[in-house]
């Protein structure tokens, strides 16, 4: 593990600055829903283990609430002495790994990763059917639609088995011009044949976020002469996809989509493992596999609040960058002074 290598200043690289220690507010809203979200989690994962992992669930529980409890008391009770986001998903990742709680969430992302799948070849040749103008746009929302779609996945979940249409979320978004909007020239830059030779793009949710919003988008990429290398956590972080599911996908999807086919074959698009284990990126952390495919990229492209918003949203690259997130989050909306479930595309060309 090392710093990525297309970071512009690795020295002075903070991938969450947010400290929490001294901001109550913050504190009390994120230690409220990380012992919320974690009892949730338990649940998730006692009903994939068998029964004989019970102490660990009980143990895990234990752990947490001794650590929130702690943290409520004194926030600089960490080896770091600071509180951010980072530090409670390094917390709550090491508790589930320590107890052996697998992957709670597998069964769901197994489920919108299928779904997802049944819908990506209707998507597709509607995108393809759109002409240049439209279409970079189009995708561009996509992202941002089906980062939002996992939203809609409890309603899937809990009966309703008729797959929603991809384009209806749409217009669930809000319209622009976005918190932040840099779309017009991301889109005058996509449209430029060859404009990057390889693009980064350090992925986020499984299902429709991955198959309906990156896929689409980086296939016709692909098709620009752009090589696309996607960078996928190792171990598992919530519905986060990760590494060996995305491979699993590309090859799904392989087997319906000619043009994704010859891409994969090819080589044009590839998959890697981050090495990350959070639903946010610590580009002082990534693997060496990473850093060997993106040495001689020239776009990085980072997507979901974890990774674009909540950590790296002022990183710098030494060469062209991406930022697209929606802000499902009140509190760091608030934070680049946004609201709930504003659309960010912010776009760094070097020159
Ligand atoms: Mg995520």
């Amino acid at each position: 593990m090392a710093n990525f290598v297309l970071l512009k200043d690795p020295a002075c690289y903070v991938a969450d600055d947010w400290d929490m220690a001294g901001r109550a507010a913050s504190r009390g809203h994120w230690l409220d829903l990380f012992e919320a979200h974690f009892a949730e989690t338990l649940k998730l994962a006692a009903s994939n283990l068998p029964e004989t992992s019970a102490p660990n669930v009980a143990r895990a529980s234990e752990e947490f609430s001794t650590w929130m409890a702690r943290l409520r008391r004194d926030p600089t009770a960490l080896d770091s002495g600071r509180l951010t986001g980072m530090d409670l998903d390094r917390l709550r990742e090491r508790v589930m790994r320590e107890n052996e709680l697998g992957d709670p969430y597998r069964r769901i992302k197994d489920r919108e990763n299928a779904l997802a799948v049944s819908l990506y070849g209707d998507l597709t040749a509607q995108l393809d059917a759109m002409s240049d103008g439209e279409r970079w746009p189009a995708m561009v929302r996509g992202i941002f639609a089906g980062n939002r779609f996992d939203l809609g996945a409890q309603s899937i979940r809990h009966g309703s088995q008729r797959a929603p249409d991809f384009f209806e979320s749409f217009s669930g978004l809000k319209p622009r011009p976005w918190r932040v909007d840099d779309l017009d020239a991301l889109a005058a830059d996509l449209q430029r044949p060859g404009r990057w030779a390889k693009a980064v793009v350090f992925v986020d949710n499984a299902g429709g976020d991955f198959v309906l919003g990156i896929v689409p988008f980086v296939r016709a990429l692909a098709a620009c002469g752009t090589q696309i290398v996607l960078a996928a956590n190792e171990g598992p972080a919530l519905n986060d996809i990760t590494i060996a599911e995305a491979h699993d996908v590309l090859a799904r999807l392989g087997r319906i989509d000619e043009v994704l086919a010859a891409q994969l074959t090819e080589g044009r698009i590839r998959a890697v493992s981050s090495g990350g284990r959070f639903p946010m990126i610590d580009l002082a952390n990534v693997s060496d596999e990473l850093n060997d495919a993106a040495r001689d990229a020239d776009l990085v492209i980072l997507e979901g609040m974890g990774r674009a918003i909540e950590s790296n949203y002022d990183a710098q690259f030494t060469v062209d960058s991406l930022h697209l997130a929606l802000l499902k989050d009140e509190e760091i909306a608030g934070r680049i002074g946004g609201e709930l479930y504003d659309c960010v595309c912010k776009y760094r060309p070097l020159a």
